[in-house]
């Protein structure tokens, strides 16, 4: 895996943020530059075009503004991945495992039909517990799972390597050391 120098650069660190310990991968400064935007979006779709991708999962939030994004360039639809309580019609619901403890995303039940292609998208894996949780879900409603993708590797955390087992490839364009 090689890291795009370009889109690295991009995205502001900020340390001990929000625990000690913890540098925080701000992509807000990504978003905000917009050849850099625009070279991420580009770069993530690329290997999709023409695969025939129905749909575009992203996990709430900053899954939405890539998915959004990458669901027009695919003329795919989008389907938000949300924290308990925030959707309004019927939803299914599955747990998943943060750094500590467990917490709870769901979707709508009628989001993804049966053997719908999908590509789930976030802006960055680290321990791959959320993203687990929404294959979970995905395939719960019969989806399938075309790719996974995430500007952002932190591969020491193994992530990737949890979505891999699951069958899922992943695709990630900047690598960071550590948490
Ligand atoms: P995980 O479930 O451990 O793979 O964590 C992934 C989720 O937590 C994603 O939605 C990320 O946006 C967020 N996240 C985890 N670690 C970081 C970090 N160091 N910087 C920014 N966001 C993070």
């Amino acid at each position: 895996m090689t890291t795009d120098s370009k889109l690295a650069s991009s995205i502001r660190a900020i340390k001990d943020y929000p625990k000690p310990g913890i540098v925080f991968r701000d992509i807000t400064t990504l978003l905000g530059d917009a050849d850099a935007f625009r070279h991420a979006v580009d770069e993530l779709v690329k290997p999709y075009q023409g695969l025939g991708v129905d749909k575009i999962a992203g996990i709430e939030a900053r899954g939405f503004i890539l998915g959004g994004a990458l669901a027009h360039q695919l003329s795919a639809g989008f389907v938000p991945i949300r924290k308990k309580g925030k959707l309004p019609h019927q939803t299914v619901r599955v747990a998943y495992s943060l750094e500590y403890g467990v917490d709870e995303m769901e979707m709508h039940i009628d989001a993804v039909k049966p053997g719908q292609r999908v590509i789930l998208t976030d802006d960055l894996i680290a321990t791959g517990g959320t993203a687990e949780g929404a294959v979970k879900l995905l395939r719960q409603q019969g989806a399938e799972i075309v790719s996974a993708c995430f500007v952002i590797d932190l591969p020491e955390l193994g992530g990737r390597k949890k979505l891999e087992a699951l069958g899922v490839e992943v695709r990630t364009l900047v690598e960071f050391d550590g948490h």
